[in-house]
Parts: structure tokens; C-alpha cells; sequence
């Protein structure tokens, strides 16, 4: 009977392990907005070295143009659809596009973890909570997600990823974390993906209406991404599995936003209502009381502190300086 079975001890720890000086650290989707910023934050420790593995599908070599080159940085173009052999201590698993290539992706990342004895981390989302009936969203939350509408792909995908995560860790014994992820901004987030927060801004510095979706009443509640990746860090380096929501419990209404984008950036831009996509989550707020309490995080970076600092980097990038 397999389930009376303990669970087997994972593969013998890679050598570097037993001296807990030196970490080698795979980062999937580290080309990516979030990515790259963790990238950065490893980098800084002389004694990591640092894997990125991603097919450039939505990030770009330029997020990580600085460490390229760089004797404890490798850059590897990688599709984690298809099987990965390297030798690491620590996996950040983030490569994800809004499609099923993430169940698929997971699964050859856990086969990776369970081979050579790494931990890994799973980027989960908020949308695992669907629209949620339960305010603000905690993780004893199973939510409320429509299997079969124009969202689920990617909500029922990191679903499915977390099953995967959990059913590994039972049978083989694997170290898993697991992070909900709340919306994140920052500098580096695509441009024209349709975000929020990067469409306001764009909008704005372009001088064009901030299409707000109808009714603008629904919240989101946003962190900044250096907050962020100080709470993956910590949850990799910690001792809990999670899942543990990982976020900023700042709630806005995308009214709000659109104002406060409004005058810090363009107080004679107009915002527009337009419609809005099927099942679009009419609340989302974590309770991080789990990640204060287990942690010891909480995100630093106020919504109002942190659009500047993404204002910056969006002038840049689309060449608007700030006496235009
Ligand atoms: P991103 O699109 O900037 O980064 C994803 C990266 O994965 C990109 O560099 C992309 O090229 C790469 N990628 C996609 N498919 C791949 C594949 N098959 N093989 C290899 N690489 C692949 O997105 P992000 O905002 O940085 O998100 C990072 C992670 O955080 C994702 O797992 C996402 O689901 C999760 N997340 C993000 C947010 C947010 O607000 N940004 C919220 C919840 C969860
Ligand atoms: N895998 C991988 N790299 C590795 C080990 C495994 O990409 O170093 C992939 C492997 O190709 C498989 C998946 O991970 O598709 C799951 O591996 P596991 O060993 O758990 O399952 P099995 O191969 O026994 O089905
Ligand atoms: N939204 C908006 N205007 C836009 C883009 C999005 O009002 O130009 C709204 C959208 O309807 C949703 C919220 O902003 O209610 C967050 O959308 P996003 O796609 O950024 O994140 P997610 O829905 O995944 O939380």
C-alpha cells in the first residue's frame, strides 16, 4: 500500500549544500517584471550564484542586461514545458504566460526539485481565490473560480500547481513553498499588457484617456515590487511550505487609482469608463497575517510612494521626460 509508505528522503543534497555558504539558485521567468527583480536581490550575495531560465515569452534579456556576463550569472533560453537539467540548491519557479504551460512547466520543475534535493518555490496568485466571497481573502480560502470562463486558464493552471506542489511534497518528501502573489507594480512591468496600473500610467504620460473598466468600484489592493520579492526570499528561507499570501492589504477601487495616476502624473488627463471582461473579480484584498506571524514581512512601499518610483522608469522607456 503505496500511502502507508513514508515518504522517501530526497536525493542526496548537492555538495555545495553541506556548507551552506554557497547557493546555486535557478530562477524560471527571471527575465520577467518580478523575475529580474529577484535576480537582482540574489546577485547582490557574493556567495549565490544564479540560473535564470526563461523562453523570453513576455521578458526580455534587457531586464537582466547588467548580470549578463558576469562569472556567477548564466542565462539559459529554456521553455520549462520541456524538461530541465541543471544542478541547483534552490528553484524559484516563475515562468508562467496566462495559459496551461504552467501545469506542464511545474510538473518538469518539481521533476527537477525531486532529482537533485532543491527546494522550490511556486509563484501562486490571488486568482486561485476566483472572485472571492470571503473579504479580505485568506489562505484557509479554497475560492470561488469559474472553471469554464474567459479568466480560468491561468486561475485553474496555478490551481493545479499548487495541487502538484503538495502531491510531491507528500509522496517524495520535496521542500515546497508556496507563494499567493497579489498584484504587483513596478518599475520593468510590461508596458502594453493591459495592467492596470502600467496602462494608467502609459496613459497618462501618452496624454491619453485612463480607461477605467466598468464599474471602477471593484478594489485591487497593490505592492510594490520590492516588497515582494523581500517576502519570496523570505518565504524560500523560511521554514513553512505556505501557501502564505504575500501582498499589500492597501485596498483601492480603480476609480481611486485612476485618480491618484491623475495627479501625480497628468492632472489634465481625462478617465474614461469602458466595459469591463466577464468575471472580473469585484474585490481582492489578502490578509497577511499569516506572512507578518511566519515571516516576520510585511510590504513597507504605500501605493502613493511607489507609483513615483514606477513613473520614473516608464518616462524613460517611453521617452517622455518631465517637463512635457
Ligand atoms: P512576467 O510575464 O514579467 O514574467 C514571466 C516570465 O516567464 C517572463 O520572463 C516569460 O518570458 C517567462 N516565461 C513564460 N513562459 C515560459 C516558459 N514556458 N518557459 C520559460 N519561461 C517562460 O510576469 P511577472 O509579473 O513577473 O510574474 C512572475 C510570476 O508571478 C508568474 O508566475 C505570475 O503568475 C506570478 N504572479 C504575478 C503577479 C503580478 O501582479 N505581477 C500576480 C500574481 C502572480
Ligand atoms: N524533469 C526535469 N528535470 C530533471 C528531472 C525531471 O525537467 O532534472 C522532468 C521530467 O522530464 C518529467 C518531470 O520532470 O517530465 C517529472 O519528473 P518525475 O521524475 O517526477 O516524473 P517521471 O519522469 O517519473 O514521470
Ligand atoms: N482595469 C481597468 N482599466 C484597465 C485595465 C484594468 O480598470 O485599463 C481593471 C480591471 O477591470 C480589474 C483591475 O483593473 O478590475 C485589475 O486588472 P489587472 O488586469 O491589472 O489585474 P487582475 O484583474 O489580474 O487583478
Amino acid at each position: 500500500n503505496a500511502a502507508a509508505k513514508p515518504p522517501p528522503t530526497p536525493s542526496p543534497l548537492r555538495f555545495s549544500k553541506f556548507f551552506q555558504s554557497n547557493m546555486r539558485i535557478l530562477v524560471t521567468g527571471g527575465a520577467g517584471f518580478i523575475g529580474s527583480h529577484l535576480v537582482d536581490k540574489l546577485m547582490e550575495n557574493e556567495k549565490n550564484e544564479v540560473i535564470v531560465a526563461d523562453n523570453y515569452f513576455t521578458g526580455s534579456k534587457d531586464n537582466l542586461k547588467k548580470w549578463i556576463g558576469h562569472p556567477r550569472f548564466e542565462l539559459i533560453r529554456h521553455d520549462v514545458t520541456e524538461p530541465l537539467l541543471v544542478e541547483v540548491d534552490q528553484i524559484y519557479h516563475l515562468a508562467c504566460p496566462a495559459s496551461p504551460t504552467n501545469v506542464i512547466g511545474t510538473l518538469n520543475m518539481l521533476g527537477l526539485a525531486k532529482r537533485v534535493g532543491a527546494r522550490i518555490l511556486l509563484t501562486s496568485t490571488s486568482e486561485v481565490y476566483g472572485d472571492p466571497l470571503i473579504h479580505p481573502q485568506e489562505e484557509s480560502y479554497w475560492g470561488n473560480v469559474n472553471p469554464i470562463g474567459v479568466r480560468s486558464c491561468y486561475d485553474e493552471g496555478k490551481r493545479v500547481a499548487e495541487t502538484l506542489m503538495f502531491d510531491y511534497h507528500r509522496q517524495h518528501g520535496i521542500e515546497i513553498r508556496i507563494a499567493r502573489i497579489f498584484n504587483t507594480y513596478g518599475p520593468r512591468m510590461n508596458i502594453d499588457d493591459g495592467r492596470v496600473v502600467s496602462n494608467f500610467i502609459a496613459q497618462a504620460l501618452r496624454n491619453e484617456p485612463l480607461t477605467v473598466q466598468a464599474p471602477g468600484t471593484q478594489t485591487r489592493s497593490f505592492c510594490y515590487v520590492s516588497d515582494m520579492v523581500d517576502g519570496l526570499m523570505k518565504l524560500m528561507n523560511g521554514e513553512n511550505t505556505g501557501p502564505i499570501n504575500i501582498g499589500n492589504p492597501g485596498e483601492f477601487t480603480m476609480i481611486e487609482l485612476a485618480e491618484n495616476v491623475k495627479e501625480l502624473i497628468n492632472p489634465k488627463v481625462e478617465i474614461k469608463m469602458v466595459e469591463n471582461t466577464p468575471d472580473d473579480p469585484r474585490q481582492r484584498k489578502p490578509n497577511i497575517t499569516k506572512a507578518r506571524e511566519l515571516l516576520k514581512w510585511e510590504p513597507k512601499i504605500k501605493l502613493k510612494d511607489g507609483l513615483p518610483l514606477m513613473e520614473e522608469d516608464f518616462r524613460l522607456r517611453l521617452g517622455v521626460p518631465r517637463n512635457n
